[in-house]
């Protein structure tokens, strides 16, 4: 019997919150990774499956104890966060399974299932017209990807990216989900039976590269092969990832040049000029764009106010920060770092 480690993105929303009772109750799933940024509200306990007491609480936070409470013995780790701040180190698993409720996110985990090699199940409702999705990727370089069928036209999936980017939709506290509960836990039994059938087999499930469109309006099932489009604006490449071993709080940005050559951490870019918007505090050195450390005055996060970002941190950019060690300039156990065409894997070690 398999144990397979899955990790869960948009873990606690419309078709998650139905999707992880399911897994904890599977066999072959050992371990769950959760990742979801955002905490409850008064207007999920209608259409997800929570209660009115864990309004206001974190969501990964709400499921952890659920999952915890139906087999106390799974394995669970619970990231409140959004998938693209991860180390995609820690995102490494059998499976990657997404929840999520904007493209955006979904062309995220798509770049990083490639990257780690790691096939994806996606799911998604349409409220309006009652149709639960459920699609199977299986990363490669001739394999479709999400990002295959998108349309490139006006009104096509990259304008509304770039809506999303521009008014923060997919935001589901602004923008709340047409889907019903009863959509979500459909769509959530259809991905929980795909997750079972993937766990029977070697090959990476029988959905492989295809899509299964539920129409519980007019009672149509629909089943599509998906195709590699040559004209993808995704690369599609995989990476052979290599271990390395150091302690990010010790270790400084000079010895990890040394040792990489430059620094890239793949998704993210460096910022400079931070300043606190309650303190008005300034520190002008390299830092990741995750979430920004709050401020040692105030405790407010701090923002970057250059307009200057590096994606690669080189020696001779580095200069003065070169005694600034791996943690203080953004960087986490279980990022991946990218030189050229390697990739190494920032293990913790003493
Ligand atoms: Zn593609
Ligand atoms: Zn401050």
């Amino acid at each position: 019997m398999k144990s397979l480690h899955i990790v869960a993105a948009g873990a606690g929303g419309n078709t998650g919150s139905h999707l992880l009772p399911h897994l904890a109750r599977m066999s072959c799933v050992g371990r769950l990774t959760l990742v979801d940024p955002d905490s409850y509200e008064a207007g999920n306990v209608g259409v997800q499956n929570i209660d009115a007491s864990d309004v206001g609480r974190p969501k990964v936070v709400v499921q952890a104890a659920k999952l915890r409470g139906i087999r106390p013995d799974l394995d669970v780790m619970a990231w409140q966060e959004r998938i693209e701040d991860v180390p995609r180190g820690l995102l490494r698993s059998d499976l990657l399974v997404s929840c999520l409720d904007s493209r955006r996110a979904r062309q995220e985990l798509n770049e990083i299932a490639w990257r780690l090699s790691t096939p994806w199940l996606d799911c998604g409702v349409l409220g309006s017209q009652s149709m639960a999705r459920v699609s199977a990727y299986v990363p490669s370089y001739d394999s479709p990807c999400l990002e295959c069928s998108w349309n490139a036209g006006a009104g096509g999936d990259y304008s509304l990216l770039e809506q999303e980017y521009l008014c923060g939709a997919g935001d589901d506290s602004k923008f709340p989900s047409m889907a019903s509960s009863t959509l979500g836990a459909l769509a959530a039994s259809l991905l929980a039976i795909e997750i079972e059938k993937f766990s029977r087999t070697d090959s990476p499930g029988p959905l492989g590269s295809q899509q299964l469109i539920l129409d519980a309006e007019h009672h149509v099932i629909q089943v599509t092969a998906e195709r590699r489009n040559p004209w993808c604006r995704f690369d599609h490449r995989t990476w052979a990832i290599e271990p390395w071993k150091c302690d990010p709080a010790v270790a400084t940005v000079r010895e990890a040049l040394r040792a990489l050559g430059s620094l890239q951490v793949d998704g993210h870019h460096f910022v400079s000029e931070l300043v606190c918007a309650g303190c008005g505090r300034r520190e002008n050195a390299p830092r990741l764009n995750r979430p920004l450390a709050r401020c040692p005055l105030c405790n407010r996060r701090m923002a970057s106010a250059g307009f200057g970002s590096l994606e690669r941190l080189k020696r001779e950019y580095a200069g003065e920060f070169m005694d600034l060690t791996l943690a203080q300039v953004g960087l986490r156990p279980g990022d991946i770092l990218s030189s050229g065409n390697r990739h190494w894997l920032l293990v913790e070690a003493p």
